[in-house]
């Protein structure tokens, strides 16, 4: 009775409280009586079979808790009933305790195959037989835990779409859950590999910074965590986030990675329509107000930063409201679309006029911030002229006939500018400038654009009118050349003239070209107006020289736009090819602002520009940053001093002592020495007494045109001779 008790099923922890039963399976009538008895005093209930196939039925009938069964047997021996047991569902994991005889090794491992639990050999020892079965039981009901809380886990992760996994770094076994393998497209039943196995699921563009993320926190054994993208088996693509942590060993090394994956498309998805719904305007998918506010608050920082202004334009569609009301709100919100489409791509062209180094990072925003009101920011401009071409573009392109509806609707825009840091250093003034700017627009009439400032406005309309008409002045040949005359002060002799830039505007009359060359440096247009100069005053030179006139060189004025925006070297080569003239008769005059930037760079093209063997003179020499050390090195051949010290050189002792330096100072660097603006004889006779080589101004001559040069030159002789001899 107490040893029933001690080894009683009923008190075994973790065992059934239903008493469990025993299937015992033997064809010898001794050994089941036996087994009976002892298993039955030990408290289990006991089901008997005398060969294999009357035990599969039994097994059918009686879902026994444990299985004794004897191998050999006639009708179905032991392994194939195991076999047949194992194959059912109920049988998969029923402890199986198999009979063999002594020593019969072969029988053992057989057993094992075919799913035996465990074995005993013949004889048998019925006094230990109920304990192994008790041991048995007990395993297996750990077993059963096991799996039942693996299956758990499995549907958790299941659930979640998060998988497991381990990998050892030294060896590079990496093993995995059921739902890894799931998520990152595995087969599902596999469940290890390697890490480069699982890298070539991850996306390319991903891949290189991943497992550079996770080798740096094997050497520093740190926690790491990544997302990243790879294409599900629907070729759609998954995003994967994957925490990680490290395990170290006694040295402190990580030997051994683990973590989890998580499928978080959905999750990003909603984060993603959470965030458009929050930033973006449903009707036309432009940023809203809020992203407006944000993009605002970035460029403010960022302008502030850098020293960069940035614009902001308020637009209000013209009567709008009269579409809405004659076709309709479908209409409208398909009008307020379209108008956004063309407000998008009016502004993707105009991106070159912001500079890309310096505002990285800072993108134009076109918003719509309310019915018909869209605003537009434009970050890092430097030209009121540039945002007034923006401003003008969108007009024109909004104000292109719509087709909405299958109706031609017309529509127009007023635009208010507002200008940081000028008009404001923060979003609500600047929004409330663009604004006010705006109902000014408005009141001057709609379909138009107006600065906050009313300076800037006027400024940006007359350099935008006056880039307009430079453009049609050069298709229109509006643009002239005149000649001035330079004469030797030794002989009195006409040695070259200048050519000086006219624009003859059909209204204005003769523009100065210290009132259009600004602009036309600022636009660009300098490159080809230069290149018209160089041709037309190398070509009249050599008319000249054909037509028996004398030998002299013609000066020709260049910016130092032409030389960063244009290519300086190959335009005077042109103009020397097309022209025939002697290189040596053509006198480039630069001033000292080319070197400004970069002196090294300015050097190499003078001497490009020698080679083509033509003169180079230092034009307003004085006012520069003339410093002796980079004038040496300079390949000129003649410095110009800058009419603003011969203006008073007669009455004023510091000019004269700045002229004389000037002509003693190119006298020694082996340099001609040219003064300009001279307009009396007493400032003739002081630069001839200083040994300046030659003079130009209007006590020699005006500016003349080419016809008038021709005519001066036949008398020059008789009277400029007189004026520098003093007569
Ligand atoms: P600049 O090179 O210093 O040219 C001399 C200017 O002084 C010319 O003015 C000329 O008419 C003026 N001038 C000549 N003699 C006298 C005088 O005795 N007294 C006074 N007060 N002025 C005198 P302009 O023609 O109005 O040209 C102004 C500037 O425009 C030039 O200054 C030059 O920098 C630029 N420029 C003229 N033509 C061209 C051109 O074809 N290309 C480029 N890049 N610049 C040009
Ligand atoms: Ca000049
Ligand atoms: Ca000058």
């Amino acid at each position: 009775m107490e040893d029933k008790a001690l080894i009683s099923p009923l008190n075994a922890n973790g065992l059934s409280e239903e008493t469990p039963v025993v299937l015992v399976v033997d064809d010898d009538k001794g050994s089941l009586m036996m087994a009976e008895a002892a298993l039955d005093s030990a408290g289990y209930r006991v089901v008997q079979a005398s060969d294999g196939l009357i035990a599969v039925e039994q097994f059918k009938q009686h879902k026994p808790d444990l299985i004794i069964m004897d191998a050999i047997m006639p009708n179905m021996d032991g392994y194939e009933a195991i076999a047949e047991i194992r194959s059912t569902e109920a049988g998969a994991h029923v402890p199986i305790l198999m009979i063999t005889g002594l020593d019969d090794l072969d029988s053992i491992t057989r057993a094992y195959d075919e799913g035996a639990t465990d074995f005993l050999t013949k004889p048998i020892n019925f006094f230990v037989l109920p304990h192994r079965v008790q041991y048995m039981l007990r395993s297996n009901a750990t077993a059963d835990e096991l799996r039942k809380s693996q299956a758990k886990l499995d549907d958790a992760q299941r659930i979640a779409r998060l998988g497991n996994w381990e990998w050892n770094v030294k060896s590079d076994v990496m093993v995995w859950s059921r739902e890894f393998a799931r998520v990152l497209g595995f087969n599902e039943n596999s469940r290890q590999g390697s890490w480069s196995q699982f890298l070539e699921k991850v996306s390319e563009n991903h891949r290189f910074l991943m497992n550079q993320a996770v080798q740096h926190s094997i050497e520093e054994a740190t926690e790491f965590s990544y997302e990243f993208a790879i294409t599900g088996a629907d070729s759609r693509e998954k995003i994967i986030r994957i925490e990680s942590e490290p395990r170290k060993n006694d040295t402190g090394e990580c030997t051994c990675m683990l973590g989890t994956v998580q499928d978080i498309t959905e999750y990003t998805n909603a984060q993603k329509q959470i965030h458009d719904l929050a930033y973006y305007d449903l009707v036309t998918g432009l940023p809203n107000r809020a992203q407006l506010y944000e993009n605002l608050a970035y460029a403010l920082k960022v302008s502030d930063r850098l020293h960069s202004q940035f614009a902001l334009l308020f637009l209000d569609l013209d009567h709008f409201k009269n579409v809405n009301d004659t076709l309709g709100h479908d209409a409208g919100d398909d009008l307020l679309r379209q108008v956004s489409d063309r407000l998008a791509s009016v502004l993707r062209e105009s991106d070159v006029m912001s500079a890309p180094s310096k505002d990285a990072g800072t993108k134009h925003t076109v918003a719509r911030i309310g019915g018909d009101e869209f605003v537009v920011l434009l970050p890092n401009v430097t030209k009121a002229v540039d945002i007034a071409k923006v401003a003008e573009r969108i007009g024109v392109t909004v104000s292109a006939p719509y087709t909405i509806h299958d109706v031609d609707v017309a529509i127009t825009t007023t635009i208010g500018i507002s200008l940081y840091p000028l008009d404001g250093r923060d979003a609500e003034t600047l929004m409330k400038h663009a604004d006010v700017a705006m109902y000014h627009a408005k009141e001057n009439g709609r379909n138009g654009f107006q600065f906050y400032s009313k300076s800037i406005h006027d400024h940006a309309l007359a350099r935008f009118s006056m880039e307009r008409e430079l453009r049609s002045a050069i298709k229109n040949n509006e643009l002239a050349l005149m000649y001035q005359p330079k004469i030797a002060l030794a002989t009195g002799a006409a040695v070259g003239v200048e050519a000086l830039l006219r624009w003859n505007h059909p209204e204005r009359g003769a523009i100065p070209p210290d009132e259009f060359l600004p602009v036309a440096e600022e636009t660009g247009l300098i490159v080809v107006l230069g290149q018209w100069v160089l041709k037309e005053s190398a070509y009249q030179m050599q008319q000249w020289i054909e037509q028996g006139l004398g030998a002299f060189s013609v000066a020709v004025n260049c910016s130092p736009a032409q030389f960063t925006r244009g290519n300086i070297i190959s335009d005077i080569s042109h103009a020397l090819e097309y022209s025939g003239l002697d290189p040596k008769l053509l006198e480039i005059e630069l001033t000292e602002n080319l070197f400004l930037n970069n002196i090294d760079k300015g050097i190499e093209i003078l001497k490009s520009m020698k080679q083509l063997g033509v003169q180079i003179a230092v034009d307003d020499f004085g006012t520069g940053f003339s410093s002796l050390s980079y004038l040496k090195r300079l390949p000129a051949d003649k410095l110009k001093i800058d009419q603003s010290f011969v203006k008073d050189l007669h009455v004023d002792k510091g000019d004269s002592a700045i002229v004389a330096a000037i002509v003693t100072l190119s006298q020694n660097l082996g340099l001609k020495v040219i003064a300009e603006g001279v307009e009396n004889q007493q400032q003739m006779d002081i630069l001839r007494g200083f040994n300046c080589n030659e003079v130009q101004g209007y006590h020699v001559c005006y500016p003349l045109t080419a016809d008038e040069f021709a005519e001066w030159l036949s008398d020059q002789n008789t009277h400029f001779i007189d004026k520098v001899s003093g007569f």
